[in-house]
């Protein structure tokens, strides 16, 4: 497959992408500056299919590519290629979400467990402002190497909790304590190491109340 490909101008989005980055530095405490991920915008849902390498849902409108390349749906194109309404504000918190993937990346060298990598992006985009509180947590831990609307429902709000109980240094501990984490055994571990609590539902449910 050949793709054809140009530098543009959008200060919008330089504008988004320069805020989101700086955000994100602060909150991981990582200076990242050099080599920082290109910005790649596609105009249709043809193109993300094929540069995705397999047919894609409506709402999906952008991923990250290891740590080099953030891959997104066009601002011009993007009510009539998705399911979502277009605002700045959506378009910030979507790259901030991607650039977030980025940084745990750079940091654990893993993209796994994903409820954590998916949470943190969930809860430090700004993403729980659009969706509904939960009243227990009962999927995540199935989530260790795989991702469905399922997990982005409770991980977000997992790292919301740790976050207001803990603090935000102690879930910068346990991120770096991530660092190459292989299974959810040893997951749990650092989890316990970290925050002196057992990784289960009901540990984390009594913490919810
Ligand atoms: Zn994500």
């Amino acid at each position: 497959m050949i793709f054809k490909i140009q530098t543009f101008e959008d200060p919008i989005l330089e504008k988004l992408y320069n805020q989101a980055l700086e955000e994100l530095r602060e909150f991981f405490q990582f200076r990242w500056e050099k080599n920082t991920p290109k910005l790649i915008v596609v105009e249709d849902r043809n193109t993300i299919n094929a540069v995705y390498g397999k047919p894609t849902e409506n709402w999906m409108v952008a991923w990250a590519e290891d740590t080099r390349n953030i891959f997104i749906l066009s601002r011009e194109n993007y009510e009539k290629y998705s399911s979502h309404k277009y605002s700045e504000d959506e378009f910030y918190k979507l790259i901030k979400h991607e650039l977030s993937h980025m940084f745990y990346k750079l940091i654990t060298f893993t993209d796994k467990p994903r409820w954590v990598n998916e949470g943190i992006s969930t809860y430090i985009s700004g993403q729980l402002d659009s969706t509904k509180p939960i009243q227990e947590f009962k999927v995540f831990l199935n989530y260790f190497d795989k991702t469905d609307a399922e997990l982005y429902k409770e991980s977000g709000y997992l790292i919301k909790l740790l976050t207001d109980k803990f603090g935000k240094d102690k879930l910068s501990t346990f991120i770096k304590s991530l660092k190459g984490v292989k299974d959810q055994e040893s997951a749990s571990k650092v989890f316990f190491d970290t925050f002196g609590l057992e990784l289960t539902y009901a540990e984390l449910n009594k913490l919810l109340s």
